[in-house]
């Protein structure tokens, strides 16, 4: 099945993200064992019409360096050659500008021709006319990698339906 992979800095947002994006889905684990270090997890949605991916979490200071480490070679290793790959969502937190690594990722994402979809998440922490400033802002540096961002809000649901739906349509289901 295709494969939408999950990336962004830890503490992000992305486990809640997943989460509301496939509450009332049909969702199977399918492999990634929990553990100390840092994993990555598979899960089965619809009878197996598409695979999300859990990649870890980068960037987090307290993380130790180890770990730190160990995040490019797993995550190179996963998209290298990944042809069932379709999407990665990058996922930013609206009251922060990305980062360096986050660039980075886009960046490496975009040299391996690998489409972006960028999610906006925890908008429910600023009004609406925050809200549309930080996303006029944000807009022309994820402009090269994806004009179209979601707002995203696991808090309200806001975006659920529009990001699945360009999952969705990124996996070609
Ligand atoms: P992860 O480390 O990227 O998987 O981040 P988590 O999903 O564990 O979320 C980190 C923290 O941010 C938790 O305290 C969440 O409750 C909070 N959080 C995540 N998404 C949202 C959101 O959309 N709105 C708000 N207000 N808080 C959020």
């Amino acid at each position: 099945p295709p494969e939408v992979a999950f990336a962004g800095r830890s503490n992000v947002g992305k486990s809640s993200l997943i989460n509301t994006l496939t509450r009332r889905k049909k969702l199977v684990r399918v492999s990634g064992t929990p553990g100390r270090t840092q994993h990555i997890n598979f899960f089965s949605i619809n009878q197996d019409a598409i695979r999300l991916v859990d990649l870890p979490g980068y960037g987090y200071a307290k993380v130790p360096k180890a770990i730190r480490a160990a995040w490019r070679p797993m995550v190179e290793a996963y998209l290298s050659g990944r042809d069932t790959l379709a999407a990665v969502v990058v996922i930013l937190d609206i009251r922060r500008e990305p980062t360096g690594e986050d660039l980075m990722l886009l960046d490496w994402l975009r040299s391996l021709q690998i489409t972006v979809l960028a999610a906006v998440t925890k908008a429910d922490k600023l009004s609406n006319n925050q809200q549309a400033s930080r996303l006029a802002k944000l807009r022309p540096t994820l402009a090269p990698f994806d004009p179209t961002p979601t707002l995203f809000s696991a808090s309200t649901g806001q975006g659920r339906e529009e990001l699945w739906a360009r999952v969705c349509e990124a996996a070609g289901v």
